[in-house]
């Protein structure tokens, strides 16, 4: 460790993204409940595999990675969708990588485009092609509060496709989380309905909808 590492240590220990106790960046306890596992389910005849079941740890560790940027918890998303990437056993030569875009809102919030800076990560890792095909091209509402038939109409003709990318091969959608699937059905259609083909999408937790 160099002086300024455990300085920085010593002003601002580490503490686990999941319950906030000091000492490494997820404790045994979290570890339990962000365990990458292999779920599968289905959206309008899309599969979605996804790692984790959503909780509220994972809720928070996607908050810390999300909304505050750290690194560590960036880590632990990239993992659990690595992990899913590798299970579901692609053919590598032939997928490609599609992040789900957040809101340009979001993104000038933030500092920067999480999901592709993760992709970027997670593209490495998998050696799979990373193609950011996507973007946002209105206002969409945060979806956290709509339940599913809102949520539809909220994202319906919300993506445009990048007019310099030509995604070829099996296009994987990846986004944090899945909740009633509606973000990544249209990302689908929009893909789908100029001519490039969505297979599955990859996400590393999986929510309960709102009824
Ligand atoms: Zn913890």
């Amino acid at each position: 460790m160099s002086v300024i590492e455990e300085l920085s240590q010593l002003l601002f220990p580490t503490r686990c993204f999941g319950c906030n106790a000091i000492g490494i960046s997820i404790c045994s306890n979290c570890r339990r409940e962000w365990h990458p596992h292999f779920y599968t389910t289905h959206i309008r005849g899309m599969k979605v595999h996804s790692a984790i079941s959503y909780s509220p740890t994972a809720s928070r560790i996607i908050m810390a990675a999300k909304e505050n940027g750290l690194k560590g918890a960036d880590q632990l998303i990239i993992d659990a969708i690595v992990h899913v990437l590798d299970t579901a056993n692609f053919d590598a030569f032939n997928v490609r990588l599609v992040p789900i875009p957040s809101s340009g809102i979001n993104q000038r919030r933030r500092g920067r485009s999480f999901i592709l800076e993760l992709c970027r990560e997670i593209s490495a890792a998998t050696s799979i092609p990373l193609i950011p095909a996507l973007t946002i091209n209105r206002k969409v509402k945060d979806q956290s509060s709509l339940n599913a038939k809102s949520r539809l109409t909220n994202m319906h003709g919300a993506f445009s496709i990048n007019t310099n990318t030509y995604p070829r091969g099996d296009l994987i959608l990846i986004d944090d989380v899945v909740t009633t699937g509606a973000t990544v059905a249209e990302a689908a259609r929009a893909l789908n309905s100029h001519g490039f083909h969505v297979l599955a999408s990859v996400t590393a937790c999986l929510a309960q909808p709102l009824r």
